[in-house]
């Protein structure tokens, strides 16, 4: 059977040695639960992922499709016996200045992308912390947010464009170089936060804007989160920043453990703001902003306009996770909530770490109302591990009570799909389950996640 699939791709593509698959099982949650695929397939273009769809189909074999592997919900983890579908060699990018977009293949890292936009005098936006080691194809299929999506948007609102090979093989080109087209049902966004499940991107048309003016960026320390968080909610209903980030004491202290910033080890929880509003207008918003922090407790305030001195606070920022993989085993929360509804969010998170006796640190793309709970355990800890599980099951559903999401940006993967229909209610899942069953009616496309 392999051998067929074997035969019928370039030389080299079929990947069985185990040696080398064992890197293609785990995405970055690394939950210890991935299956060992018969094979990885590296797909060189949007053919070859033709070929391994209709071979699958053939078969009824499942398949994982993969960019980066740095998923956080074990969506990109590998099925047993299934074939993991990479797009790491397809890392083509096209900068089309005139119609001010980039025609990127799925394997290319979003760093890359903004490294081509740049040269141009062009910005792609949606910016993950992880942007340096996630490929624009994953970055697609989750509807990848980051740092600064509470001023510029996620993913989704750059997508113009994508080519996707379907469950039976067939290849739609579906939007593209238009900046407004209704024509038809929108199935471009259909597949943008699809994870995977309906089709195998290969090809992205993505929007580009002029780029980002050098602003300013405030740091504010607090005596605790909840008085953060409710600076949030002040400076948020003032205006927009273009970056607005939480930080608790836990996350401070491994992220200056791992590599030191010049963190403040003994605060509460910090505060990363900027501003890229143009000439003294920035001056206006980050003025707007320290009132707030100030109003809010905040002990210590510091803004600069010196762009590498920004750039080390948002660093230590966007290393966050990394730097906390060294106290434990992490479980990753993405619960977000109505931007009001934060201290509140915050304030449940405590007691529940309270509740089961467990760390759980708290980074949050705060403007946004989209929060990072990370729970610590000891992976030889049983009673331990047992009460992180239930403690990740209380975090999302605290936010449903609360009118929020179990994921705001990671994706619903394998580790939150237990709570989706909590969320969605039997009416949405039954509707998620049709378009699923209408487009991959043998579920071939990574079974097991979202549903
Ligand atoms: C340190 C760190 C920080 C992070 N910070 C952020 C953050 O700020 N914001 C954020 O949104 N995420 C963040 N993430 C999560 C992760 O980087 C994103 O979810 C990213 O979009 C995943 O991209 P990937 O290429 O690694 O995808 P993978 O992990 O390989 O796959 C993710 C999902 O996409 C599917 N997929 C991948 N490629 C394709 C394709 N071509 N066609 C169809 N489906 C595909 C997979 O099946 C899987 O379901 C972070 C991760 C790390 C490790």
């Amino acid at each position: 059977m392999l051998s067929r699939l074997i035969a019928a791709l370039p030389q080299g593509a079929v990947v069985t040695d185990p040696a080398a698959t064992e890197k293609y099982r785990e995405d970055f949650a690394r939950a210890g639960s991935a299956g060992r695929p018969q094979a990885v397939v590296r797909a060189t273009c949007a053919a070859d992922v033709q070929t391994t769809l209709r071979w699958a189909g053939e078969y009824g074999v499942p398949v994982v499709p993969r960019g980066a592997g740095t998923g956080l919900s074990g969506g990109s983890s590998a099925v047993e016996g299934g074939i993991t579908l990479s797009l790491d060699r397809m890392r083509g990018i096209e900068i089309d200045t005139e119609s001010q977009v980039a025609i990127v293949e799925p394997g290319a890292l979003n760093a890359a992308v903004k490294h081509a936009a740049a040269e141009h005098g062009l910005w792609y936006p949606p910016d993950p912390s992880s942007y340096e080691i996630c490929s624009i194809g994953g970055n697609v299929a989750t509807n990848a947010g980051g740092l600064c999506c509470v001023k510029y948007g996620v993913t989704s609102d750059y997508v113009l464009g994508l080519d996707v090979v379907l469950a039976d093989g067939t290849l739609v080109e579906l939007g593209g170089k238009r900046i407004k087209d209704v024509a038809g049902l929108s199935l471009l966004k259909l597949f943008v936060g699809s994870e995977g499940t309906l089709g195998v991107v290969t090809r992205a048309i993505l929007r580009l804007i002029p780029a980002q003016a050098a602003g300013a960026t405030l740091l504010a320390s607090f005596a605790t989160v909840m008085d953060a968080s409710r600076a949030v909610v002040a400076i948020r209903s003032r205006v927009r920043p273009s970056m607005l980030e939480l930080m608790d004491r836990t996350t401070i202290n491994a992220v200056e453990d791992w590599r030191p910033h010049g963190l403040d080890r003994g605060s509460g929880a910090l505060l990363v703001a900027q501003s890229d509003a143009p000439g003294t207008a920035c001056e206006g918003e980050i003025e707007t902003i320290r009132q707030c922090c100030v109003a809010g407790g905040a002990g210590e305030v510091f803004t600069t306009t010196d762009p590498a001195e920004g750039e080390l606070f948002v660093a230590a920022r966007r290393s966050a996770f990394v730097a906390l993989e060294a106290r434990g085993t992490l479980l990753f929360e993405d619960v977000g909530v109505p931007i009001p509804l934060l201290p509140e969010l915050v304030d449940g998170i405590t007691a529940i770490a309270r509740r089961h006796a467990i760390e759980i640190a708290l980074v949050a793309h705060a403007g946004d109302g989209n929060t990072h709970p990370v729970l610590i355990h000891d992976p030889a800890d049983r009673g331990a591990q047992a009460r992180a599980r239930a403690a990740f099951d209380d975090v999302m559903t605290l936010a449903i009570d609360l009118g929020g999401t179990i994921t705001g940006e990671h994706g619903v993967g394998r580790a939150k799909k237990g709570a989706l229909p909590r969320q969605l209610g039997p009416d949405v899942m039954a509707l998620t389950t049709r378009v699923k069953h209408a487009l991959d009616p043998a579920g071939i496309l990574n079974p097991g996640a979202i549903i």
